[in-house]
């Protein structure tokens, strides 16, 4: 199995507007966007890849829920399972919450890509090896698929790892 842990704000939903560093003002969003829907979808084709959410979204929707708004922007995958939470709301630890997916996945897991725009970093290099990072106000443009593609295509060998 091919897996996809996806971010939603700033890769299909994109940010049209974010707090001052004043603090003023407040996020604004564009909804869920057709066009970057259809870049998944060519990794998704190329990859034969599932989605696992690993955005905020996961607290507040279900699964059911996600993908029946994927589908009405025309999303042709299946979003399969959520990460799990860590640590309450904390974004930052995003990349353990995909390490413990992946821990508890691993014999199925052939290959997975992570598309995010948070700064967060896990310090895990398979993880920072299959991190594609995007702007939050572009989200998932054409010019990333083939890196996102590529990633997943990356053998998931832990051996070759320096420990
Ligand atoms: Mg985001």
């Amino acid at each position: 199995m091919n897996v996809i842990f996806l971010d939603v704000d700033g890769v299909i939903n994109l940010c049209l507007e974010r707090p001052q560093p004043d603090g003023s003002g407040e996020y604004r969003w564009s909804g869920l966007k057709r066009d970057r829907m259809a870049n998944l979808n060519r990794i998704v084709n190329a990859t034969g890849a599932v989605v696992v959410i690993s955005s905020s979204w996961k607290y507040s929707k279900t699964l059911e829920q996600i993908n029946r708004m994927f589908r009405e922007v025309g999303f042709i995958g299946q979003v399969i399972d959520f990460t799990p939470n860590l640590s309450g709301k904390r974004w930052r630890v995003r990349g353990y919450e995909i390490l413990a997916w992946l821990v508890e996945h691993w014999d199925t897991v052939d290959g997975f890509c992570l598309i995010d725009d948070g700064p967060w970093t896990s310090g895990i290099k398979a993880l920072e090896d299959r991190l594609v990072r995007l702007v939050s106000e572009d989200g998932l443009l054409d010019s990333y698929v083939e890196r996102c593609v590529a990633a997943l295509r990356l053998d998931w060998e832990p051996d070759r790892y320096d420990h």
